[in-house]
């Protein structure tokens, strides 16, 4: 994105999205930047569908090398470290002057070590400019307006959204839903046949196994979760037109 786009963007009000994920194993049939993969797909079909900024990915996140050590690829951070880096670039993202910052979470879901490390960095970030920018008392001040609201202009939101969690589990690691999510998104990156008889457990637990996957179900995950998040920034950045019962004699003027 060259300046002079940028500008227009902000001008225009595009939310930016923020891609996280992991360098982390997941099998021996799928990539170790599977997590990112995932998110930057979902911010590149939803910028399709709607107007918004795609930034880089936060890629390299604190795994705790829970699935596997380095021996196998998984790369580890301090929790602490990569929020204070998350903290930077959120606090720079602001500065450039976007209204909205979703960061898209995906590698360990809402409450591991890296949404935990980014909602505190956010939260922070929030609180300081805000101070910054609005002076003491900038809360108490007066009611907060709903069309300028600190608090929401920093929010981490997961990969899969209502309803989509209805045909997508979160709970996955390398099984049927994230080996399908890869098959409908980059094939070529999957390679099943590598999954022997003896793959590790979580590619093959009784509700998940990696090997029933197919590209077409990856296909209709990926559509219910881009309609999920469509809908969901519809909402956040172009809230619905009062009707005009619902507006005040003054409103109407
Ligand atoms: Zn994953």
């Amino acid at each position: 994105m060259r300046p002079a786009e940028l500008r227009r963007a902000l001008q225009l009000g595009w939310p930016l999205l923020l891609p996280t994920g992991s360098v982390e194993y997941h099998g021996p049939h799928l990539p170790l930047g599977v997590d990112t993969v995932l998110t930057q797909e979902l911010c590149r079909r939803v910028a399709l569908r709607i107007d918004a900024v795609i930034a880089p990915a936060l890629a390299y996140g604190p795994t705790g090398y829970a699935v596997s050590g380095p021996d196998q690829g998984t790369v580890d951070v301090s929790t602490e470290r990569f929020g204070r880096h998350a903290k930077d670039v959120l606090t720079s993202l602001w500065d450039i002057g976007f209204r909205w910052i979703i960061v898209v979470q995906h590698h360990q879901q809402l409450d591991g070590p890296e949404a935990l490390a980014i909602r505190q960095a956010a939260s922070e970030v929030i609180f300081e400019r805000a101070l910054q920018e609005r002076g003491p008392g900038w809360w108490g001040r007066a009611p907060t307006d709903p069309g300028d609201n600190a608090f929401q202009r920093i929010q981490l939101w997961p990969s899969v959204l209502p309803p989509a969690d209805q045909i997508v589990r979160l709970a996955d690691h390398a099984g049927f839903y994230e080996t399908a999510l890869m098959l409908g998104c980059a094939p070529e990156l999957v390679a099943l046949e590598r999954l022997g008889m003896d793959g590790p457990w979580f590619t093959a637990t009784k509700d998940s196994r990696a090997r029933d996957a197919t590209p077409p179900q990856g296909a209709a995950m990926w559509d219910a979760m881009t309609a999920a998040w469509v809908s969901a920034l519809q909402k956040l950045t172009k809230p619905p037109r009062p009707t005009p019962d619902q507006l005040t004699v003054t409103g109407l003027f």
